[in-house]
């Protein structure tokens, strides 16, 4: 059994203190200047002033002056193979766009996907974020370990991550948007899936590795994929994750294909529940609104690549106020390429208040809680992280808001979410330190850009036959 070992976890205590903290626990408790005692992988403490003087054990102490603490970023969709085909059909929607990057998508293999998580996980690590998700779902023939390269990324860059195992099998030819040679067999994306649960899959409160069951879209996979893959989820103990309700297209194709919206059809296949979590749900009607709150069926919200497809502006205050579990997600960067979550915070917001809601629009505190403990709530990880909270994992981020982008405004969340990117001084993740000073401490950042433009340069030949 492979496990995600590449870091030991820490020993001793760390204590970060003179910073201010939101915790984004249940009170959205905040200190103006507080301190978080880290022992091992877990927080021990948190709370106003400095830390008490006289711990034992104390192998690093971190002065936080000018920074906010707070919980590491939790990203609930991605596709990291997409880093190598960032910046193409730009000016096309989801449909269009697919059909373009399709071809040269089936054509990456393992060093590809190796050299693509890396990039991907680097440029969000090195912003914060310490939870990732990569919904990978395009598996060419002879391919080699698609699964075994991004797991191996995220370890070696220190990242906590669920591997969603995507799948296609509804090519062209059973009415499909993939071309044919793009997509695997029903037995053959089952099977996979299962070894890959079976290899990888860490169900512990710590685990740095989880795998879930994610068959891409309803118009890229059979019903039966869904309803087996959810089968297959269920018997396994893991968690279950798709694309629903991106756009207009998608549920005109739904409704012409099967007779009804997306969340019906999926509701159909057995894909409603608290282990289901969804990428996307723009277009939800108010009954679709209802069963998602009702089955406890979680939300990756992704308004940056909603923005650049065109897909609409999804009702996220409208699915809190229901009680739906709702996180943030960066999506490929193929759709966005900036790849970072605290982007994703800002375009959160200002989305938003942009749609028919502007009363309840999203606050700069709920922005920050989407990409925390909401993203926590929707992996089902919110025992263990998404908030600084003692017993809680140790994974945390400590912001510089004291440079030029920042310290003129004076309420320190308000700067994260609403400002420029803020540096990060230093991420924890496990405990870990994952970036210092702005720089990833676990990958070498220019070797792994120089990577990514090789590999992405050796697709874009592979694609047009060269
Ligand atoms: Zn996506």
């Amino acid at each position: 059994m492979t496990r995600a070992s590449a870091h030991p976890t820490p020993s001793g205590r760390v204590v970060v203190e003179n910073c201010a903290i939101a915790t984004v626990d249940a009170r959205d408790t905040e200190y103006a200047s507080g301190h978080v005692v880290v022992h091992g992988n877990t927080i021990e403490s948190v709370g106003p002033g400095p830390a008490p003087r006289d711990l034992q054990g104390v192998v690093r102490r971190v002065d936080g002056t000018g920074h906010l603490a707070t919980p590491g970023l939790v990203n609930t969709h991605h596709h990291f193979y997409q880093w190598l085909t960032r910046g193409l059909a730009t000016d096309h929607k989801l449909f269009d766009w697919l059909v373009a990057l399709y071809p040269a998508w089936a054509r990456i293999d393992e060093r590809m996907a190796h050299a693509a998580a890396r990039g991907s996980l680097a440029m969000m690590a090195r912003g914060g974020v310490t939870t990732a998700v990569d919904h990978h779902y395009v598996f060419p023939r002879g391919a080699g370990d698609l699964s075994g390269a991004v797991i191996r990324a995220a370890a070696e860059l220190g990242v906590r991550f669920t591997l969603a195992r995507g799948s296609m099998d509804r090519g062209e030819s059973d009415g499909g948007l993939p071309p044919d040679f793009a997509v695997e067999t029903l037995d053959e994306a089952l099977a996979a899936t299962e070894a890959t649960i079976d290899e990888h899959h860490d169900a512990s409160f710590a685990s740095m590795t989880r795998i879930a069951v994610a068959p891409c879209s309803p118009f890229s996979v059979s019903t039966e994929l869904l309803r087996q893959g959810a089968e297959l989820a269920r018997r396994k103990g893991v968690r279950l994750h798709t694309h629903g309700s991106e756009t207009v297209e998608e549920e005109r194709y739904c409704r012409e294909l099967f007779g009804m919206g997306p969340t019906d059809y999926l509701a159909s296949a057995g894909w409603l529940g608290e282990d289901v979590w969804m990428a996307h749900c723009v277009h939800m009607n108010d009954s679709d609104v209802e069963v998602f709150a009702r089955t406890g069926t979680g939300v990756a919200h992704c308004p940056s690549s909603n923005a650049r497809l065109g897909a609409g502006i999804a009702r996220v205050t409208d699915m809190l106020e229901a009680g739906i579990p709702v996180g943030l997600g960066v999506d490929g960067t193929a759709s966005n390429e900036a790849g970072e979550l605290h982007t994703e915070l800002r375009n959160a917001l200002l989305v938003s208040r942009l749609g028919p809601h502007r009363e309840t629009a999203l606050t700069t505190r709920q922005a920050l809680r989407l990409g925390t403990y909401g993203g926590a709530r929707v992996l089902g990880r919110h025992e263990s992280i998404g908030s600084l909270e003692p017993g809680k994992l140790a994974d945390l981020v400590l912001w510089k808001l004291d440079g030029l982008g920042h310290a003129s405004i004076a309420d320190p969340v308000a700067a994260l979410v609403l400002g420029p990117a803020a540096p990060v001084t230093l991420s924890l993740v496990n405990g870990r330190p994952v970036v210092e000073d702005g720089r990833l401490r676990t990958a070498d950042e220019d070797e792994i850009a120089r990577s990514t433009r090789d590999e992405a340069r050796r697709l874009a030949r592979l694609a047009r036959g060269d």
